[in-house]
């Protein structure tokens, strides 16, 4: 994927991300596990404001979608139906020189693998490439305590297939008529071989997936229509439109009969990249579980006494992938006028933010903690607050304008004589001074997403 000339802000985010409590490194103290990441304080609000907001927009929103959660372990034959034993593989090289391994189809390896004038991008020999071999990227486990063959069972490597399967069981119970669509958020784990890039690819991570099942010949309007809302919920997040774009597969994949991507720009040698996917899957996955399981998967509608197997139009959309676009789309460093030192600022969606409000007393003196921790404490149920009172005041605008929080609210002399304290906006500066009763309302007005 070529450059854009976005600026390249991953690796001062990690930093970020570490320092203030979004992103730790897994099992940092004995060393890491690559390519595994946990969520910290800030991180953990984030990432779940922003899979909130997916769950209101397909779920909570609409009376044509139901939720579901279904579990990670499945029946085994379930990833032979859906045709992951057999073809959810990446071609691997190896260098026998270095030992690295790569994706065969690395933009960065020079010649053709496995013949001599192939170059390893790593250690820069020659004709140290092994051939590409086919590599399955389901993680293995043991069911129960016997670990042969029979007892095999995967890590899901998608959330879909926990949907396809229960499709009648949701159907029926909740009576949902054609088109109607299965939402769920979940973990999926892929053994991939070059994850990277801090969260962007990594083993074990959480996908937004929704399915719609809709009647064969109507697919082509649902497809567009889902294309567009779903562009519409990343301009809703935050996401500049300006580094959103769809592309359309060049290579559709065996079950599907139309797909687009949305991407963002990461900025750097990253660019343009996938974090959704929209895809007309047909009646592939329907079609398969019937045949595997023996069991009918169709739809039957009642008033024109009709049977079918519904086609599938599904939105996929990755909850780290989109939580580090969140963060790239919001990191920015700026000038203060009249101050020597400038600001780092996550300009996130307030909707999204991990703090909304945070409460200071300028002095310790004059009551001013005390009234601070009181307005601190009555918000604090209604919204994420964090009370702060060491460091000058502009240190500690400076500590909540690099985690994103959208308002700074200052108790000084005033406030304890007369009620008013003053509300920092982040983004422009502009100081508003209001009554401490009206806190609540006036935030709330300017939290909604
Ligand atoms: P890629 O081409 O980047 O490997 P994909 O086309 O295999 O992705 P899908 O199977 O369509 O991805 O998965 C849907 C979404 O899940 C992606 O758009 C992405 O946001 C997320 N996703 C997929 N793989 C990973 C991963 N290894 N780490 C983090 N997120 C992922």
């Amino acid at each position: 994927m070529p450059a854009t000339a976005t600026p390249d802000v991953l690796e001062k985010l990690v930093s970020l991300c570490k320092r203030r409590g979004f992103i730790f490194q897994s099992s940092e103290i004995y060393g890491g596990t690559g390519s595994v990441w946990d969520y910290g304080p800030l991180g953990v609000e984030l990432k779940k404001n922003l899979k909130d907001r997916w769950w209101h927009a397909m779920v909570r929103a609409r009376d044509d979608i139901e939720g579901l959660d279904a579990a990670i372990l499945m029946h085994p034959r379930v990833w032979e139906a859906s045709g992951h034993v057999a073809t959810f593989t990446d071609p691997l090289v190896d260098c026998k020189n270095c030992k690295k391994r790569f994706r065969a189809d690395d933009p960065k390896i020079k010649g053709t693998p496995g013949t001599p004038d192939a170059q390893c991008p790593v250690c820069g020999m020659k004709g140290t490439l092994s051939e590409p071999r086919m590599f399955n990227l389901m993680f293995k486990t043991y069911m129960g305590p016997v670990e042969d063959s029979a007892s095999i069972v995967y890590l899901r490597p998608e959330t879909a297939q926990g949907i396809y399967v229960n499709f009648l069981n949701v159907q029926q119970s909740t009576r949902q008529k054609v088109p109607f669509g299965i939402a769920q958020i979940g973990k999926a784990f892929r053994n991939e071989i070059t994850p990277g890039n801090f969260i962007f690819r990594t083993r074990e991570f959480e996908q937004m997936e929704m399915q719609f099942f809709v009647e064969p010949g109507t697919d082509d309007e649902h497809f567009a229509y889902w294309k567009e809302q779903r562009m519409r919920w990343h301009h809703a997040i935050g996401l500049s439109p300006d580094r959103l774009r769809y592309k359309a597969h060049e290579q559709l994949a065996h079950y599907a009969r139309a797909a687009f991507d949305i991407e963002f720009d990461f900025g750097g040698t990253l660019g343009f990249q996938e974090i959704e996917g929209i895809h007309n899957r047909t009646d592939f996955d329907l079609g398969r579980h019937q045949e595997y399981s023996g069991k009918k998967l169709e739809y039957f509608d009642q008033p024109r006494n009709k049977r079918y197997v519904p086609f599938v139009i599904e939105t996929s959309v990755g909850a780290d992938r989109v939580t580090l676009a969140a963060l790239v789309n919001a990191y920015r460093e700026e000038e203060v006028a009249g101050e020597e030192e400038g600001r780092t600022v996550l300009g996130l969606h307030p909707s999204i933010a991990p703090i909304k409000a945070a409460v200071f007393a300028l002095t310790k003196k004059e009551g001013q903690p005390e009234m601070a921790h009181r307005i601190a404490n009555e918000l604090r149920p209604q919204f994420p607050v964090d009370y702060d009172e060491t460091g000058s005041i502009g240190k500690r605008y400076r500590r909540q304008d690099e985690v994103g929080t959208p308002f700074c609210i200052t108790v000084d002399s005033d406030s304890t004589r007369d009620g008013t304290v003053t509300v920092r906006d982040r983004d422009t500066l502009k100081q508003d001074r209001i009554a401490a009763d009206a806190l609540s309302g006036y935030l709330r007005e300017r939290l909604q997403g």
